[in-house]
């Protein structure tokens, strides 16, 4: 008889399978991702989603006070006394009402889901705690990743807290905050930078990790997305488990996105919801890999016969014309997503659409996510921004129910934040490199006075 639990291949052509403890994160026939399959005819599921209400009350419990593991029946890969848990996922889902103006929805229609509040201060860490559960099963002691930042963060923050492993993170040259960065040296991780980008980087961890039998947690990794779709349950949860119209979020190494589908297509299958919302991912225009290939190309799932000639010749075109990512959204500076084929099968599933937006668009809804009350950072702000042109586009209705997910803190990056609010040429190009000043339409300049009470008072009356 089949394993409750297994890895398998996502291409329904294939199906071939890998036992749970298997590391190489590939399918063993054609090389293709792999899921982290079960046989839910054979784990205890609740029969509606209100049972997770629940485990609030018993919130000493520390899987129950995980927002992760506190939907364990929902991700049941190990035995409960494995899981790895740092108090993560305590997020807020609100209505933001000051933003849905922005992007022109009615009131009440859009809520931010607000991942900045985790261990790390970005979602990654829901993705983390359940691969270090992986990885205690295969009795690994070393962890490795390729980072924009905030995944290092994350390896970093969990490491020091569990003592489990040691990490190892690899980041290209120049392209990672200081908010990052100051977290990996903080909690102790080995850092090797290498010159190149994050998809340099990500090709060498991948062959460092296979060589020495270093555990990767890149998004590759089937079980960092198993911890990630407690995102969406949250986000249900706070909804009073009725479902969004759409869930806008941005794209990066697209395993959120291919989480999301993953975790509706199995509520969906398992009877606890009765549609799937739509997804919309969204790139910067400088990192559109797969807005180029989905919408522009014309890109389809197909039940796993997606066009893979199409996407190495795209590869091949980004080679021979040198362009490389260029966004100040530097979490989602990606070229060529590890995930994009579980991004199409969600597109197929969820019905989803795929924009791109310039960063003076993105730095512009960051301000105004931040006037409204949550602060977080530039590849987060791609969501809002992205819905503002699907509102404007009208593929979603202002009366639809909306949730941007804001995937990281705006601690992580501060000197982006206080460019944007100086508008300072200097700024901007001694810390951002030369891509000029974005249109800043909601700058908020500090007030220089003199040192003086009756020149500071008029300061503060000319500005109220
Ligand atoms: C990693 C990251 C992303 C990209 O997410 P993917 O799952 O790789 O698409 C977006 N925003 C932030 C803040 C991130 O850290
Ligand atoms: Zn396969």
């Amino acid at each position: 008889m089949r394993d409750v639990v297994y890895q398998k291949c996502i291409h329904p052509g294939c199906g071939a399978t890998a036992e749970l403890t298997a590391t190489a994160f590939a399918c063993p026939r054609c090389g293709g991702l792999v899921d982290v399959a079960y046989d839910w005819d054979r784990v205890p599921v609740p029969a509606s989603l209100r049972h997770f209400e629940t485990k609030w009350a018993d919130r000493f419990h520390p899987l129950n006070f995980s927002g992760v593991w506190r939907f364990r029946e929902l991700l049941p890969f190990a035995p409960e006394p494995s899981f790895v848990t740092i108090g993560e996922g305590q997020t807020l889902c609100q209505p933001a009402d000051a933003v849905a103006r922005y992007v022109g929805l009615h009131p009440g229609r859009l809520w931010l889901q607000y991942e900045g509040m985790n261990p790390s201060g970005s979602f990654k860490d829901n993705g983390m705690c359940a691969a270090f559960t992986h990885a205690r099963l295969t009795g690994a002691t070393r962890a490795a990743c390729a980072s924009t930042g905030n995944t290092s963060a994350s390896l970093a923050i969990y490491c020091a807290a569990t003592q489990l492993m040691r990490g190892i993170i690899f980041i290209g040259s120049g392209k990672i905050s200081y908010g990052k960065l100051s977290q990996a040296l903080e909690h102790g991780v080995r850092t090797i930078q290498i010159h190149g980008d994050f998809d340099d980087a990500l090709r060498r961890v991948r062959e460092v990790s296979r060589q020495l039998g270093i555990y990767l947690v890149n998004s590759v990794n089937p079980f960092r997305l198993e911890g990630q779709k407690t995102i969406m349950l949250r986000v249900l949860e706070a909804l009073r488990w009725q479902l969004p119209d759409w869930v806008v979020v941005p794209g990066g190494n697209l395993g959120n996105v291919s989480s999301f589908a993953k975790a509706f297509q199995e509520l969906f299958e398992l009877g606890l919801i009765p549609r799937k919302p739509r997804l919309a991912v969204i790139h910067s225009t400088g990192a559109d890999t797969f807005f180029q290939l989905y919408e522009k190309w014309g890109l389809r799932w197909r039940q796993g016969q997606y066009d893979a000639a199409a996407i190495d010749a795209y590869y091949r075109e980004l080679d021979a014309s040198g362009r490389k990512p260029d966004t100040l959204a530097s979490a989602i500076e990606i070229h060529r997503p590890v995930n994009l084929p579980k991004a199409l099968r969600a597109m197929a599933w969820c019905h989803g659409v795929v924009r791109a937006v310039p960063d003076a668009e993105i730095l512009d809804a960051k301000a105004r996510i931040g006037a409204g009350g949550l602060g977080c950072e530039p590849a987060s702000a791609a969501s809002v921004a992205g819905l503002r042109q699907l509102v404007r586009e009208g593929v979603i209705h202002p009366e639809e129910q909306v949730v941007c997910v804001l995937t990281g803190h705006v601690l992580k990056d501060p000197d982006e934040t206080v460019a944007y609010h100086t508008t300072d040429r200097a700024v901007f190009d001694a810390k951002l490199g030369r891509r000029g000043i974005p249109s800043v339409a909601f700058a908020n300049h500090a007030v220089v006075v003199p040192n003086d009470l009756d020149a500071i008072i008029h300061a503060i009356e000319q500005n109220a």
